[in-house]
């Protein structure tokens, strides 16, 4: 009998705790984040980023990733540019170019990864830009100026590690699955 009542006492605790948990989630709001150059909003495992006007957008998105101790995940985004320098990594030398453009460009999209390499945060970044005559640039984002506005989506692996490696015969950082 004492046993049954026992049984039926942890029932209803169980059955309390999981409805406080479901009236938490039911009340909880996003989280919001800021730096420096940029503010977040967070949705589950998703991140809203802001960037502001004038700032420097790989720094930004790294201080973002640091700030929020991302180790796994993806970034897509547009906005807009007034300067950016783009690289271009040539197989056959494994040599990277880089070159510097100017004037008001569209960020038709963003696109990239992050992982780490020896336990430091390492983003991978591709862009496409617009120019006002319609052309498009595109390489692995180095630097580029905000001008006007730099709307960033962030989805996160959780507590995922992705670990990468250098390839010395390709010249280029591979993710790294053993690790
Ligand atoms: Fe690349």
């Amino acid at each position: 009998m004492c046993s049954k009542l026992l049984f039926i006492f942890n029932l209803l605790l169980l059955a309390g705790f999981l409805y406080m948990l479901a009236i938490q989630n039911f009340f909880r709001k996003p989280e919001v984040f800021s730096g420096q150059a940029w503010t977040a909003k967070k949705f589950g495992n998703t991140y809203y980023l802001s960037v502001k006007n004038h700032a420097e957008l790989s720094s930004a998105i790294a201080d973002f990733v640091k700030t929020l101790d991302i180790t796994a995940g993806e970034i897509t985004g547009i906005g807009a540019v007034n300067t950016a320098t783009l690289r271009f990594f040539n197989p056959e030398t494994k040599q990277y170019v880089d070159k510097t453009f100017t004037g008001q460009m569209e960020i038709s999209n963003l696109t990239g990864n992050i992982s780490t390499q020896n336990s430091e945060k390492l983003i991978h970044l591709h862009i496409t830009l617009g120019d006002k005559n319609y052309n498009a640039l595109a390489g692995h984002l180095l630097a580029a100026n905000i001008s006007g506005a730099g709307e960033f989506v962030v989805n996160v692996v959780s507590g995922g590690k992705l670990e990468k490696t250098f390839d010395e015969n390709v010249g280029l950082n591979f993710y790294d699955f053993s690790k």
